[in-house]
């Protein structure tokens, strides 16, 4: 189902898109940013709760300095210094974050309008064009991001790509989840598993250092599931760079198990991220802002929604001892998260 979202400021007309399942489980995205703006899921008494924050109008959107929902591309996360150097040749981006790219600066794919396509009841296909030196980034690349609502109540994404030449690729969904639905005030008592030994160590600026840190005996450690306010406010160097968790998480991707799983005590929803990508960051919305009102104009807390932002490692392209965040010329590459619902 298409409905219309508003105009943006040039003008464009975006939409909202609903795609569901025969069960009721129900997404609602817009082609502007490819933003995930709600997610309807059943708790524990079988309603629906939205479990994602978000805007009520387009205008939430367009000045949308957390990313809230949207589709982040080319590069998710900082890359260091905005510059970097590819098969011999310099590239430079902009600095957004002091010295550093972060999420491919402002005129981020969070920012554009995509085309559309629904192909199913369940499934909306968004593309877009990116064209050569857009944003910095060497080559065109055509990217496509599919959003389907399984029947087993999973919100799949799938990101592909392919581009003219070597470049980088490095997509996700910056959807801030929130498990006890709008009404909660934090995601403090929510309990959070992450099938991680180690994360990738950063300095000050939240760039990796290029050190991996083992989680064993730190705050970091979530291989049990624990409260996530539990360590948050220990006193670690890292948590105090991210005043709070906004650190890469290196996955150890089990065979059949999930990689990530959180639970909300309040409303019994339990969410299981799957994903092929080797890090997930998770940012407990220590930056948020909140004298921007969400949905239904409600004003958030710090911490009051958290992200899983699955992805190659932070400045993954300045790192060769990293997995690569590049794709080959001609090729057309793609990763997948999935967000599989339950109680
Ligand atoms: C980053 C945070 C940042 C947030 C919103 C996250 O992916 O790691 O540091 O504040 O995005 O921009």
């Amino acid at each position: 189902m298409e409905n219309t979202f508003g105009n943006c400021a040039d003008g464009k007309s975006a939409s909202l898109f609903t795609i569901r399942n025969a069960r009721g489980m129900e997404a609602r995205i817009s082609d502007f940013g490819g933003v995930l703006v709600s997610l309807f899921v059943p708790d524990r008494e079988g309603k629906l709760r939205d479990v994602v924050m978000g805007f009520d109008a387009l205008a939430g959107y367009e000045h949308n300095p957390t990313y809230c929902g949207a589709l982040v591309g080319r590069n998710a996360n900082r890359i260091r210094g905005a510059r970097f150097a590819l098969d011999g040749k310099e590239y430079r981006l902009s600095q957004n974050e002091g010295a550093n790219n972060l999420h491919s600066g402002p005129d981020g794919y969070e920012k554009r309008l995509w085309s559309a396509e629904q192909i199913a009841e369940n499934s909306l296909k968004l593309t877009l064009f990116s064209p050569d030196g857009d944003q910095g980034f060497p080559g065109s690349l055509i990217v496509c991001v599919t959003y389907t609502v399984t029947e087993d109540d999973a919100l799949s994404i799938v990101y592909g790509g392919m581009a003219d030449c070597r470049t980088v690729m490095n997509l996700t969904n910056h959807a801030y989840f929130k498990l006890g639905g709008q009404d909660s005030s934090t995601v403090l008592d929510d309990e959070l598993m992450i099938r991680a030994d180690a994360i990738t160590a950063v300095d000050e600026t939240l760039c990796p250092t290029g050190k991996l840190m083992d989680v064993s005996g730190t705050p970091f450690d979530f291989r049990q599931r624990k409260r996530i306010g539990r360590d948050i406010d220990s006193d670690h160097a890292q948590l105090r760079f991210g005043k709070g968790y906004d650190h890469n998480f290196i996955l150890r991707h089990q065979a059949g198990e999930p990689d990530v799983e959180a639970y909300s005590p309040a409303s019994g929803i339990r969410m299981r991220l799957y994903t092929d990508l080797p890090g997930v960051q998770l940012y407990t919305g220590n930056f948020l802002d909140v004298s921007v009102k969400t949905k239904g104009g409600r004003a958030e807390q710090l911490r009051g929604a958290m992200c899983l932002e699955t992805q190659f490692y932070p400045d993954a392209v300045n790192h060769p001892e990293f997995l690569s965040s590049v794709i080959e010329a001609g090729r057309y590459t793609e990763h997948f998260a999935r967000f599989a619902f339950s109680v």
